[in-house]
């Protein structure tokens, strides 16, 4: 929380996201150059945070920009990404989202069906042009994660399924305007165990000797996201992406001449982004004590849909510790960010930051209630802009 704009906070109406843009432009060049290194190339994933701000910093550190719909792509383009350097994803692509793929000319879609495949060059064959693909194969590989995020096995929607390699290699003979590029793996989020990546690996290696030796000219290789943050330690613990990057460095054996490719969400954003509250109440309940927050489950979904830990401070008391239940105040009982947590004694209008929610955190808010969405403030600027604190100034 080093140099936070404490006096600032308390003239803004909460909830809002404050973005700490010295530690996210942090992690990104850490990152970057733990990335290059290894000749390895980011696209950032921009379902963990879609922020216009924060994607123009993705941008400037060089990283391409991975996509799941319609309208990220838009904004993708919008915030300068080349074409060349997006990606579209995505188990449920609608027909207009692969047309505007083609359309683009992106350097991927990454295709998790042999049904989508089809269409894909139906609609390529409508637009008289040939579609740049890669195939998502899922590898049947435990990202031993939450069982919500987790992706690469056999029992999830997602990716081609090893037992129709044989159908997939037999229906692309078939098909005019499909380019396959190479083959895309992402086996799940928030990965903590590294040793899963080494799994993935030689999980990749045989897949992709595989699709050589039937005569595939492949030349990218996309190895998903995945790598977890440590939400129990908000302010010193960077996502350790050199070790990431070098369990692939040391396990991969695909050829020196592919190009190969990451897309990383949560451990490039995660960290840089607060949930700031206000407490409402501290409510004396039979059993426990609450504090009431107005920050709810509509503004972080996280704990309400994982069960997800994230640092809660009070910023406001620096009295002795008590034990409460945190929660928000919308009618559900999943609307809870941390039970039994120790923290200051609060009292009313204390000011909270939930810490580490900058990615899957404002983008996953709700109006749910007809409560508004947040707002983002950023350390480097809004928070300071005079016409900012006006419009957002309500102090309860
Ligand atoms: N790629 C794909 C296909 C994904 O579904 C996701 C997120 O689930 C990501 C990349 C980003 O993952 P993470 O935020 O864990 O790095």
């Amino acid at each position: 929380m080093k140099n936070w704009p404490l006096e600032a906070f308390t003239k803004v109406k909460t909830p809002f996201y404050f973005y700490d843009m010295d530690m996210l432009n942090e992690h990104i060049t850490i990152a970057s150059n733990a990335a290059i290194k290894y000749n390895y190339s980011i696209h950032y994933a921009i379902k963990a945070n879609h922020h216009f701000r924060v994607l123009k910093e993705m941008k400037n550190a060089g990283f391409g920009v991975d996509c799941v719909s319609e309208n990220e792509l838009l904004e993708a383009l919008n915030a300068g990404f080349s074409p060349s350097k997006i990606l579209l994803a995505g188990v449920g692509k609608t027909d207009n989202e692969i047309r505007l793929a083609i359309s683009h000319s992106i350097k991927a879609i990454h295709v998790e069906s042999l049904e989508e495949l089809e269409v894909i060059n139906e609609l390529a064959i409508e637009l008289a042009t040939c579609a740049q693909v890669a195939l998502r194969i899922n590898p049947n590989v435990n990202a031993y994660t939450h069982p919500s995020i987790t992706t690469g096995l056999n029992e999830n929607k997602f990716g081609i399924s090893l037992n129709k390699i044989n159908d997939l290699i037999a229906l692309v003979k078939n098909l005019s305007h499909i380019k396959i590029i190479g083959l895309h793996f992402h086996i799940g989020s928030q990965i903590e165990d590294l040793s899963v990546f080494k799994t993935l690996s030689l999980k990749v290696n045989e897949v992709w000797s595989f699709f050589i030796s039937a005569g595939f000219k492949l030349a990218y290789l996309n190895l998903g996201g995945g790598l977890g943050v440590d939400y129990y330690s908000p302010d010193n613990s960077l996502p350790p992406f050199e070790k990431y990057f070098s369990v692939f460095n040391e396990f991969l054996n695909v050829g020196h001449e592919t190009k190969i490719h990451f897309e990383l969400g949560r451990s490039l954003v995660a960290h840089s982004g607060n949930l700031i509250s206000k407490v409402l109440y501290v409510k004396k309940g039979d059993e426990k004590d609450f504090l009431i927050l107005d920050a709810g489950m509509t503004d972080l979904m996280r704990p309400a849909l994982y069960q997800s830990y994230h640092q809660i401070n009070n910023l406001s008391s620096k009295e002795e510790d008590h034990i409460y239940d945190i929660v928000g105040p919308i009618c559900e009982s999943s609307d809870t960010f941390a039970t039994k947590r120790s923290l200051p004694k609060a009292s009313r209008y204390n000011l909270v930051a939930i810490r580490s929610a900058g990615a899957y955190g404002q983008v996953m808010s709700s109006n749910y209630n007809l409560r508004p969405s947040p707002k983002a403030l950023f350390s480097d600027d809004l928070l300071f802009s005079e016409s900012l604190q006006t419009e957002l100034k309500l102090v309860i």
